[in-house]
């Protein structure tokens, strides 16, 4: 087995994309007689902020020679790659053996979620003596290096289908039917999900970057995600690829506290509102959260009806928050509602007339001056709530490529997912 690792090979101008490159590694893999046994999508650190999109890195897992594997992949990138961008900085990694060591696996563990030097990889690179390449600064590497432990890095793998448009197409509107979409979004769910966002009306699995892919649909099994992109009725499709990932897994969260917590790292954390939501200009929405220390939590206004869940929050509500925390906020992808406040001390009405009691001055509770009773203190009102004990997420619009939804079950609580 030869695993031919691969990253940075795409540009936001000219619009390539690294799972294009490997579809078209993996043909020529075949044309040279190798035989090709996955193809593996890993999403890295979404903080990395010189990411083009979403992170992915890409390997090619076949059977051919690893020199013959190394020739082929640099032949690819020369010729396809996005390299005359000046932001654009490929790498390939071409790694002999069935399994990537544990050096190597967990290379990749830390690359979802830490930054990771081009030293570091290069070192790991030399230590497991795999060949590579880099183009530009040589950055690619990094991705590269982690996509081969990736296989091994995988806890919970998930698959994406994706299908590429013609090349005489690209950079024009995609057509892709919209009733076609949702009848097969809705046929695959919830093995397929994050295919379509019913509530904002959106065409999840069809992006909106310039670039080869049609859609892509991504769950829990091959043969869902086939079934439902061949239900899609749309423009010609020019070739397909199946991916096997760690999106929709949450593999980017780590388990912190809001006291330890620095920016550029995503979490899952509890504490207690302590500072009820506000919404500012632009419709963002701010709560502060709880547990020794303070951290201000955030649902941006693309996070939509989201943004609902998180305004009926209370001071005093006891939550789990996941999300990643930048500039000293942490960006909620989800939340868990652990306690909520049902009640609430409030200003007691008059027994007789049912007029709010004034203070009768400090310490000495309320009175109604006109039908002369009185009350000792604030009593306790119940408080209608129109949130549950459970998990609630953004909507499929907002999600991260990496971000666990909740109908893929798994959570310790009630979920309540969005569809
Ligand atoms: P593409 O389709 O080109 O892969 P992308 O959105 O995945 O687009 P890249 O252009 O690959 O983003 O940019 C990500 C860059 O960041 C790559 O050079 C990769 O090696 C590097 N990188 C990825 N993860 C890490 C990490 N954890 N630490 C440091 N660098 C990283």
């Amino acid at each position: 087995m030869t695993l031919i690792g691969l990253d940075d090979t795409d540009s936001r101008e000219r619009g390539m994309c690294t799972t294009y490159l490997a579809v078209r590694i993996a043909e020529r893999v075949r044309a040279a007689g190798g035989a090709v046994e996955r193809l593996v999508l890993a999403r890295l650190n979404p903080a990395i902020e010189h990411k083009t999109r979403g992170n992915a890195a890409l390997c090619v897992h076949t059977d051919l020679a690893a020199d013959d594997s190394f020739a082929i992949a640099h032949e690819a990138v020369d010729a396809l790659a996005a390299t005359d961008d000046p932001r654009t900085h490929p790498g390939i990694v071409v790694a002999p053996g069935d399994k990537a060591p544990v050096s190597v696996v967990g290379f990749s563990r830390r690359a979802v979620r830490e930054r990771l030097s081009l030293d570091e990889a290069e070192g790991c690179i030399e230590s497991a003596g795999y060949r590579h390449s880099g183009w530009g600064n040589s950055r690619g590497v990094i991705g590269a290096l982690a996509a081969v432990g990736a296989w091994g890095a995988f806890d919970d793998p998930t698959y994406e289908h994706i299908s590429y448009r013609e090349a005489q197409r690209r950079g024009t509107p995609r057509e892709v039917d919209f009733d076609s979409l949702v009848a097969a979004a809705d046929w695959g769910y919830p093995a397929a999900w994050d295919t379509v966002d019913r509530g904002e009306g959106a065409m999840v699995c069809v992006p909106h970057a310039p670039g080869p892919i049609l859609h892509g649909v991504r769950g829990d099994d091959p043969r869902t995600v086939k079934a439902v992109a061949e239900r899609i009725e749309s423009e010609p499709v020019e070739r397909v690829g199946l991916f096997v990932t760690n999106q929709g897994t949450d593999a980017h969260l780590r388990d912190g506290t809001i006291g330890t917590c620095t920016d550029g790292h995503a979490y899952r954390l509890d504490g207690r509102v302590s500072n009820p939501p506000a919404t500012r200009r632009g419709g963002h929405v701010f709560f502060e959260l709880e547990r020794n220390r303070t951290l201000r939590c955030a649902a941006f206004e693309p996070t939509k009806r989201f943004r609902e869940r998180v305004r009926s929050l209370r001071a005093g509500d006891a939550l789990t928050v996941c999300g990643e925390v930048s500039d000293g906020t942490l960006k909620l992808e989800k939340f868990a509602v652990r306690d909520l406040v049902t009640t609430e001390r409030v200003v007691p009405s008059c027994p007789d007339c049912g007029c709010s009691m004034e203070s009768a001055g400090r310490g000495q509770g309320y009175r109604c001056r006109d039908c002369e009773t009185s009350a000792p203190g604030k009593v306790e009102r119940p408080v209608e709530r129109d949130l549950e004990i459970g998990w609630y997420e953004v909507p499929p619009c907002a999600r991260r490529h990496i971000a666990k939804p909740l109908v893929r079950g798994g959570f310790d609580a009630p979920t309540h997912p969005e569809r």
